[in-house]
């Protein structure tokens, strides 16, 4: 795995249809986070992606919090926009109104996710039904998620692939999946949703690390593995280095291209709202700065 070499605009083509990436943030806490954040929407809003993506938080402090940060990437910028939203720890009538309240503000794309938040008596908690109920209050385009290691909480892969499809199959165009450092693990989920009657699209979710420690810490939380080979990229770092940035940004392009020769063209990534991270690996992989966007930034 080599670094790659830092890329100039010229180098590119431009392109006017939309890149099948997205790119996914969260709501900024402080001052420096919101600088961070709309740093890496500027920049990556020059390469026309599908769509930009605001996670939600799952405590009830968090919900004004999100339905802001959506609102302003709403207004701030013209690559269309998808809600993250989370049943558990709401009542179905305040989960279906923070919908509204995103519809209102120009959203038209859900990622409809159960969440970690303890119950609350009235919350849907099946994501089946969340999305048929999301689908009655307006038109809206909805994505789910899905996990190529298998949800923690699942009774096994196929239960967990059965639940997938049944979400899907209520009304979803897509799964995002969460994040993996290995082609292989995808390419096998891929296959197995298949063969369990799966036909809407799978988009992997990338993560380019840019803090091992960090991330293996989150790892061991959500389910998935960072496999010993992946670590041994990082001996003799620093956590958060430059230099773990660089091989983060040289790791997820690897993935990236292999996964591209196997026919995945869509992906999903998470930017950790890190300016320059997600842009260096999209543009690595052939993605032009639009001209249209960029007289429109100027
Ligand atoms: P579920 O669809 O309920 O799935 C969880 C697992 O539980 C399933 O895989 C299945 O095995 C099992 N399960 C659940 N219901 C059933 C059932 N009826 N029958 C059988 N099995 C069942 N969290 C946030 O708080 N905010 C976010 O913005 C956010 N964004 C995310 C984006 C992506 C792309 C991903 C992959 C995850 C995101 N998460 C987010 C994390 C997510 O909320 C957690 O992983 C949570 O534990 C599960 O959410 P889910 O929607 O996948 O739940």
């Amino acid at each position: 795995m080599n670094a790659p070499t830092p890329l100039h605009a010229a180098s590119h083509k431009p392109q006017n249809h939309p890149l099948p990436f997205s790119f996914e943030f969260f709501p900024a806490r402080n001052e420096l986070m919101a600088h961070n954040l709309w740093r890496t929407v500027g920049q990556l809003e020059l390469l026309n992606p599908a769509f930009f993506s605001m996670t939600y938080g799952a405590l009830n402090s968090a919900r004004e919090q999100s339905i802001s940060a959506v609102a302003t990437l709403c207004q701030q910028q013209s690559v269309p926009v998808a809600a993250h939203l989370t049943s558990a720890g709401h009542t179905r009538a305040d989960m279906l109104a923070t919908a509204q309240d995103f519809h209102a503000a120009g959203v038209r794309h859900i990622v409809a996710l159960r969440g970690d938040a303890e119950g609350v008596p009235g919350a849907i908690t099946d994501v089946a039904e969340m999305v048929t109920a999301l689908r009655q209050v307006a038109d809206f385009e909805i994505s789910v998620a899905a996990y190529p290691e298998v949800h923690p909480q699942a009774a096994s892969a196929a239960a967990d692939l059965a639940h997938l499809k049944r979400k899907l199959d209520a009304g979803a165009s897509r799964a995002l999946t969460q994040y993996f450092f290995e082609a292989d693990v995808f390419l096998r989920f891929r296959d197995n949703a298949v063969q369990a009657g799966i036909e809407h699209a799978i988009v992997p979710g990338i993560l380019p690390v840019n803090n091992l420690e960090k991330v293996e810490a989150f790892s061991a939380r959500c389910g998935a593995q960072v496999p010993a080979a992946f670590k041994q990229h990082f001996v003799g770092t620093e956590s958060g280095s430059l230099e773990q940035q660089k091989i983060g940004i040289a790791h997820a392009l690897e993935l990236c291209e292999t996964l591209r020769r196997e026919g995945v063209e869509a992906m999903h990534f998470y930017t950790l709202n890190l300016p320059n991270m997600s842009f260096e690996v999209a543009r690595h992989l052939g993605a032009g700065v639009d001209d249209a966007r960029l007289q429109q930034a100027a």
